[in-house]
């Protein structure tokens, strides 16, 4: 290297490892060093330095010989050695696979798909921690330089997959100060984990103490107990013998805590592999659509997807997709007997006699016992025109008509229970009366009327003489009756 090559040299690498330089004049630089390089520099935060002979006393004169030129050169070749950097691509096909094998009734296409970017930073810290004894323990980190947060380093098992899937590539893109700054934080962290490591290390150093310490007591508290029941052997009073075990149990304990003070804290955090890593992550939007119903799934390269029953909750399938558009496991949907839409089951309804399978818009209930009916085994009751099965009917014995339970509870319907005499012959009434036979006139008429039915009584003078049912639904009269004179039915 030629002489007029030092000062670009010195300047640019200086600015390449991330110190900061200042022009003073025309002849000297000041160098700012970052705080991860002082203790290169005897601890120094900043340095004048000119590539001219100087008497300047705060200048510090730069040649190829110069340490701080060969501490330079040599932290560039650290740097370059240290830092390897690739890319990995990820690709949602596991995902798209393992959903096409979770929808096995379903198409699914995938609709919109892109790659997206994400740069990080992974530091291997070796960490060296000296107490009593010296230990040593190697811990990546993953930082990404996007977000600024941490992510999980792949365990030591899958570290070497990890590694062959990366394309060793050079990335030039991202600036140093941003990798610098990422590296110091790793940094932060790799102390922080180093303290929290020493804490524990403490605390079962401590403990050991405590146990030696308890020993000791137990074994003194002992010997002081028989103590006082017996003379010496050495031939000292009691009193004097409980005063020199007290002072052995002292001295005993004095030294195991001098023993093990631990003389020195000391910790060193060195990177030993720094990995510039851009990923290229997939995502995509995916249909899956069932013969019912079709939903959309995000799938995301990095991220396990989630899909659940709508139903259980479950996450692993078969699935498929219901016609209200939601996953379902494909043992926990029916079809409606009456729609055939397909439903998650917990939505299921079943006909109480003929057990059909319903959804909530097809089924049918009960006024009477709020059961499920399918159409075909609800009926509507004439009298109050609810809903009801047709084994909640009961047969008037006057009227011949079947009736809910409610309307007809004792065998004689509330309509025959409540005629009423004709004070007014309205527009209906007088079409009935119209329709009525040759054979059956009275004079007086009771009537009760409820729902569709009309029951209408005509009366002699004395005797009823015979009963109609009047349905309003088929204009018609749908049952006649004629009493004898005893007032009883005569058929
Ligand atoms: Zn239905
Ligand atoms: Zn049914
Ligand atoms: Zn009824
Ligand atoms: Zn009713
Ligand atoms: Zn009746």
């Amino acid at each position: 290297m030629e002489l007029y090559e030092l000062k670009p040299y010195i300047l640019e690498s200086c600015h390449f490892l991330g110190m900061k330089v200042h022009q003073m004049t025309t002849s000297n630089w000041k160098i700012f060093f970052p705080e991860k390089y002082r203790d290169e520099f005897n601890g120094q935060e900043e340095m004048v330095i000119t590539f001219e002979k100087t008497n300047d006393p705060h200048a510090t004169y730069i040649t190829f010989e110069t340490y701080f030129t060969q501490k330079i050169a040599q932290l560039v070749a650290e740097y370059n050695s240290g830092v390897s950097s690739g890319t990995i691509t990820t690709t949602i096909q596991t995902h798209l696979d393992k959903l096409k094998d979770s929808f096995p009734d379903c198409n699914l296409q995938v609709t919109s798909s892109l790659f997206e970017r994400s740069d990080f930073i992974m530091v291997w810290f070796k960490t060296t921690v000296n107490l009593y004894l010296t230990e040593e323990y190697l811990k990546g980190f993953k930082y990404s330089l996007k977000t600024g947060t941490f992510e999980n380093v792949p365990s030591e098992e899958k570290l070497n997959d990890f590694l062959d899937e990366i394309k060793e590539e050079q990335i030039t893109d991202i600036s140093y100060d941003l990798i610098d700054g990422a590296i110091q934080k790793l940094y932060a962290i790799a102390q922080e984990d180093a303290q929290t490591f020493i804490t524990e290390k403490l605390k079962d150093h401590e403990a050991t103490l405590q146990k030696e310490i308890n020993r000791i007591n137990e074994y003194y508290d002992l010997l002081e107990s028989e103590n006082e029941l017996a003379e010496s052997s050495k031939g000292l009073t009691p009193e004097e013998e409980l005063a020199l075990l007290k002072k052995e149990r002292k001295n005993l304990i004095d030294q195991q805590i001098k023993k093990s003070r631990i003389q020195q804290q000391e910790v060193t955090i060195e990177p030993v592999a720094i990995l510039l890593l851009k990923e290229n992550n997939e995502s995509a939007k995916v249909t899956v659509e069932s013969p019912f119903g079709k939903v959309n799934i995000d799938l995301i390269s990095k991220t396990e997807s989630n899909i659940n029953c709508s139903v259980t909750n479950e996450s692993i399938g078969p699935f498929t997709i219901t016609s209200d558009n939601l996953i379902a496991k494909t043992n926990r949907v029916f079809k409606c007997s009456n729609c055939h839409k397909c439903l998650g089951d917990h939505k299921k309804k079943t006909c109480v006699v003929c057990s059909s399978e319903l959804c909530d818009e097809c089924k049918e209930v009960s006024a009477i016992s709020h059961s499920t009916l399918c159409h075909n085994h609800a009926t509507e009751c004439q009298s109050c025109l609810h809903t009801i099965s047709a084994e909640e009917l009961n047969l008037c014995a006057n009227c011949n008509q079947f009736y809910c339970t409610d309307c007809n509870p004792s065998g004689k319907c509330h309509i025959c229970n409540s005629f009423k005499p004709v004070v007014t012959i309205t527009p209906q009434l007088h079409e009935i009366l119209k329709s009525l036979p040759e054979n059956m006139q009275a004079k007086k008429f009771d009537v009760s009327e409820r729902g569709n039915r009309i029951n209408l009584l005509g009366k002699g003078l004395i005797f009823k003489s015979f009963l109609i049912v009047y349905d309003k639904t088929s204009h018609s009269i749908i049952y006649t009756d004629k009493y004898n004179l005893f007032g009883r039915k005569s058929k």
